[in-house]
C-alpha cells in the first residue's frame, strides 16, 4: 500500500471503538480510510487474545500506510454490575418489590445478587439504584449489610451482568479493580499509547493510575461521575486528556445537565491545552441503521463547533451493523462544519491564554504570524509533543505538521486537534531544520513553491527541551525541482 503523506483535511480527530463488528484487519483498514484517526479498545469486553490480534492489525496498518496509529485502552474501572439470572433475563414490573443481595444463587423476578460489598456499606434508604444505563429505577426501602430491599419505580427487562449506577451516595471503591490492574499490564505490555481511566471520582485516582503506568502511556480521565465534575480543575491538572463520557454521566446526573457540562469541560480542557474527547451516543441509531437521525448529526456538529479535540464512536463502530458508514458519516459531518465560515469564530469563542513561558508565547505567536503573512502551514519539531499541544491549543486554521524523532510521541498525538504527526529523524542544526521543513512540507503537500511556512523548534538541536525558535521559511519558486522525488519520498 502507498504511504499516506498528506494530512486529513479535517481538524477534529475521530476515535473509533473496536469490537466484534470491527476488530479484524480488514475492517480496521476500512475504518482508517473512512476517517478514523485513533482506535479505542474497550477492556470491559473482549478477551486479551482478541485484543492482541486487534493491536497487531493496527500496527500492521501503521507500517503499511506509514502513518503513526493511536491506540487507546479503556479500562473498565470500578463499574458496578448485578449478577446473573437463572433464566438469563427477567421482567421487572413497576410497583413490585425487588431485592438485591449477597446470595450467589442465580436471580429471578424477586431478587438478584450484587458482587460489590461496598454498595451494601454505603447505600441508604431512599437512594436510587439505576440499572442498565438508568433504564430501570429501583428505590431503596430498607438497607442492610446482606440485602437491599427496593421498590421498582421504572420497570423493564433486566438481563445478566447489567450495569448499576448509584448516584445518590458515594461508594468507597478503589480507582482500579484487580481486573483493571491485569488489563493495564496487558495493555502496556502490548504498547498501547493511551490508557483511559473509567469512573474517576477524584484527582488521586488519576495520580494512582499514573504511578502504575510509569510514563509508558499517556493517561485520559473519563469524566462520568458527579464527583469528578466537582473536581474537574484538579483532574485536568493531573491527567493528560479527558473524555466527556456522556453515557454514564447522563445516568448519574439528569440528562439535561450533560450539554452544559459538555461545554464547560471542553472549554476548561482547551484552556489548559489538554485534549478533550466527546463520547457516547453520537450516532447511536447507526448501530442498526445506515443513516443517522438529524438530531445525532446536530450533536456531532455541536462537539465540532465547541472545538473538541476528538469525537468518539462506541457501539456504532464496535458492535453495530454499519461501522464503516458511521465513521464516514462522522467524517462528513465534521468536514461540513469545519467548512462553515462561522466555525473559526465559534471555535475561537474559547480564549486560551498562554502561560508566561517562551514556548507558550511562541505557540501563540505562530498562529498570529501565520495569518499575518498568510503562511500555508505551521511545522513544529518536538520530542515530547508539548510544543504541538501548545500550537494545537491555538486552533490554527492552517495545517499543523508535527515532526518528532519519537514514535511514541507521534502516536500519542493522534488525539490532538489538527495535528498531523510524522515520525522522522531529528535535525542537527539550523540549515537542516530549514531544509527538512521544506522537504516535509512538500511531501505532505501542505505547501508549494513560493509559499511561506512557520517553523518552530528548540535550540540546541537534538536535545529535548522547550521551544525557543520561530522561523519563517519561504519555499523557493522552484523548490520542488530542487529536491528529487526520491528525496522527498524517503525522508524518514
Ligand atoms: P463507556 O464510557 O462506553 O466505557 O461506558 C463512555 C461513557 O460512559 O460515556
Ligand atoms: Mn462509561
Amino acid at each position: 500500500m502507498a504511504a499516506d503523506t498528506a494530512p486529513r483535511q479535517r481538524k477534529v480527530r475521530i476515535l473509533a471503538t473496536l469490537g466484534p463488528s470491527s476488530a479484524n484487519p480488514e475492517m480496521i483498514g476500512k475504518l482508517y480510510r473512512a476517517g478514523a484517526d485513533a482506535f479505542r479498545l474497550n477492556m470491559s469486553h473482549g478477551k486479551h487474545e482478541d485484543l492482541e490480534v486487534a493491536i497487531a492489525a493496527i500496527r500492521a496498518l501503521e507500517r503499511d500506510v506509514r502513518r503513526p496509529m493511536t491506540i487507546l485502552a479503556d479500562l473498565q474501572g470500578p463499574k458496578l454490575r448485578v449478577g446473573q439470572f437463572a433464566d438469563g433475563l427477567v421482567q421487572l414490573e413497576p410497583g413490585s418489590a425487588f431485592i438485591v443481595d449477597r446470595d450467589e444463587t442465580p436471580g429471578d423476578r424477586s431478587r438478584v445478587t450484587l458482587p460489590h460489598p461496598e454498595v451494601f456499606e454505603a447505600i441508604e434508604t431512599g437512594a436510587r439504584l439505576l440499572l442498565d444505563d438508568g433504564k430501570i429505577v429501583l428505590r431503596v426501602t430498607a438497607a442492610g449489610a446482606e440485602r437491599i430491599e427496593t421498590i421498582v419505580e421504572v420497570g423493564g427487562p433486566l438481563s445478566n451482568n447489567k450495569g448499576l449506577n448509584v448516584p445518590d451516595v458515594i461508594v468507597p471503591m478503589a480507582a482500579l479493580t484487580d481486573k483493571d490492574r491485569a488489563d493495564l499490564t496487558f495493555a502496556l505490555d502490548n504498547g498501547v499509547d493511551w490508557i483511559a481511566l473509567s469512573f474517576v471520582q477524584k484527582p488521586e485516582d488519576v495520580a494512582e493510575a499514573r504511578q502504575l503506568i510509569q510514563g509508558r502511556a499517556a493517561l485520559l480521565a473519563k469524566i462520568e461521575k458527579p464527583s469528578a465534575v466537582r473536581r474537574i480543575d484538579e483532574i485536568l491538572e493531573t491527567a493528560d486528556a479527558v473524555m466527556v463520557a456522556r453515557g454514564d454521566l447522563g445516568v448519574e446526573l439528569p440528562p439535561e445537565d450533560v450539554p452544559p457540562l459538555q461545554k464547560q469541560i471542553v472549554e476548561k480542557a482547551r484552556m489548559l491545552g489538554r485534549p478533550v474527547v466527546v463520547a457516547t451516543q453520537m450516532l447511536e441509531s447507526m448501530i442498526r441503521s445506515p443513516t443517522p437521525t438529524r438530531a445525532e448529526v446536530s450533536d456531532v456538529a455541536t462537539a465540532v463547533y465547541d472545538g473538541a479535540d476528538a469525537i468518539m464512536l462506541s457501539a456504532e463502530s464496535a458492535a453495530g451493523d454499519w461501522p464503516e458508514e458511521a465513521v464516514r458519516m462522522m467524517d462528513k459531518i465534521a468536514t461540513a462544519v469545519e467548512a462553515d465560515p462561522s466555525h473559526w469564530a465559534r471555535v475561537h469563542f474559547t480564549e486560551t491564554k498562554p502561560d508566561a513561558t517562551s514556548a507558550d508565547a511562541l505557540a501563540e505567536a505562530s498562529n498570529g504570524i501565520a495569518q499575518t503573512v498568510s503562511a500555508s502551514a505551521i511545522i513544529c519539531f518536538t520530542t515530547s509533543g508539548s510544543t504541538a499541544r501548545r500550537v494545537s491549543r491555538e486552533r490554527p486554521s492552517v495545517p499543523l505538521l508535527v515532526l518528532t524523532p519519537k514514535l511514541k510521541t507521534a502516536r500519542r498525538l493522534g488525539l490532538l486537534w489538527g495535528a498531523h504527526s510524522v515520525h522522522t529523524r531529528d535535525v542537527a542544526n539550523f540549515e537542516e531544520m530549514v531544509a527538512k521543513s521544506k522537504r516535509m512540507a512538500l511531501r505532505a503537500q501542505i505547501a508549494k513553491g513560493g509559499d511561506r511556512v512557520i517553523v518552530m523548534a528548540g535550540v540546541p538541536f537534538g536535545t529535548p527541551g522547550s521551544t525557543n525558535v520561530l522561523h519563517i521559511v519561504r519555499l523557493l519558486g522552484d523548490e520542488l525541482e530542487r529536491h528529487t522525488e526520491d528525496e522527498i519520498e524517503r525522508d524518514d
